[in-house]
């Protein structure tokens, strides 16, 4: 038994890790450098072994492999017995889990059978002391499960400091993806799922997958609209200097509510996250909300009609003008003619 270690859960689909595994191995490994003890990756599906050698060259030290025909798709009860059998075997000192529709499912159930506590889309983690006011008890290299709050009004670093595993999730992108060393030494151990009927209740007769529209993650310029951009038809200008730059359209969630675009090109809190060389914000004011999911962009253009708005005061270079008007200026120039 390895107490204390700091472990992920790596969820995969069809024998593909879900990129937030990899983002959360790596920084999984810089805490657990920190509180000097290990990272251990849980890996639950159906012929999956294969998986193992890319969370270790990502900083796994052990991954805990339950390979079962019964745990081939992600099922709730199922995938929960086996992770809090695992936990109570082996008492890790943080759990942190992709803030994904399996991780949002998942996590919470564990958190109610551990009788542990679990902080929802940390954009940050961190290990420090904690001296808790209420008892005067003073706590060691604690997790600190940092996060907006109040609609990203402040900053809130949330502890769980009476209650083992601390546990967060974290959502894809929000991490940055550490190198890969293929050379890491790591250590397989299997997992026997007990696994009984009342776990089973649910049978999966048929799966549909739907693609995703667009991967903004992976994407290295995004152009991104607003409600400033002012109709369905007025995202087509914005497609096309995407295509110019070969680059990926987003947008603001205003311009998602006022039906111009899908939820899929949404950046921002309650969006996704992005980080790409080049991002151009247009007719985008630069709410909090927005600026959460694209901040940490390399380079970032904001066209906007208003002076003032807050995009412009984080913009690297702020175009005061019309959209309608700066874009074709773009497209030309960047077409040569
Ligand atoms: C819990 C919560 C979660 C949220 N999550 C998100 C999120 O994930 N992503 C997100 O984006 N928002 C999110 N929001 C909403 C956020 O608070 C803002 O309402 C939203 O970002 C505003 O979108 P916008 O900038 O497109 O619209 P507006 O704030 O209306 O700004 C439009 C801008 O366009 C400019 N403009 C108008 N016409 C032109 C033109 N012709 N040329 C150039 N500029 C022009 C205007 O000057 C203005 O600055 C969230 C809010 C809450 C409460």
């Amino acid at each position: 038994m390895a107490e204390n270690e700091v472990w992920i859960f790596a969820e995969q689909e069809d024998g593909v890790l879900n990129s937030v595994a990899l983002e959360l191995t790596g920084k999984a490994r810089q805490l657990a450098d920190e509180l000097r003890t290990k990272v251990g990756a849980v890996l639950l599906g159906y012929h999956c072994e294969a998986l193992a050698k890319e969370l270790a060259a990502h900083g796994a030290d052990t991954i805990y492999l339950a390979d079962h025909p019964a745990l081939r798709y992600y099922r709730t009860l199922p995938y929960a017995r086996v992770i809090c059998d695992l936990v109570r075997e082996h008492r890790p000192q943080i759990v942190i889990y992709g803030a994904t529709v399996v991780g949002r499912d998942l996590a919470p159930r564990i958190a109610s059978e551990l009788w542990t506590g679990l902080t929802a889309d940390c954009t940050d983690l961190q290990i420090g002391d904690y001296d808790d006011p209420f008892t005067s008890r003073h706590h060691d290299q604690i997790l600190y499960q940092i996060r907006p709050a109040f609609g990203g009004n402040v900053i809130a670093t949330i502890v769980g400091p009476n209650h083992r595993p601390q546990m967060a999730t974290v959502r894809e992108g929000v991490m940055k993806l550490t190198p890969a060393d293929n050379h890491r030494p790591f250590q397989t151990i299997p997992v026997t799922p007990r696994i009984t009927d009342a776990e089973e209740v649910v049978e999966i007769i048929e799966r549909h997958r739907t693609e995703r529209e667009v991967d903004l993650r992976k994407a290295q310029i995004i152009v991104s609209g607003g409600a400033g951009v002012g109709s369905k038809e007025g995202f087509d200008l914005l497609r096309e200097l995407a295509n110019v730059l070969g680059g990926a359209v987003g947008a603001s969630r205003a311009a998602v509510d006022a039906g111009y675009i899908s939820k899929a090109h949404q950046v921002g809190q309650t969006g996704t996250t992005v980080r790409p060389r080049l991002y151009i914000a247009c007719g985008i004011s630069g709410a909090v909300q927005h600026r959460a999911g694209m901040q940490e962009s390399s380079k970032i253009i904001a066209i906007n009609t208003n002076p003032d708005a807050p995009i412009l005061s984080m913009a690297h270079y702020a175009i005061i003008g019309d959209l309608n008007q700066v874009i074709p200026m773009m497209i030309r120039a960047y077409r040569g003619h």
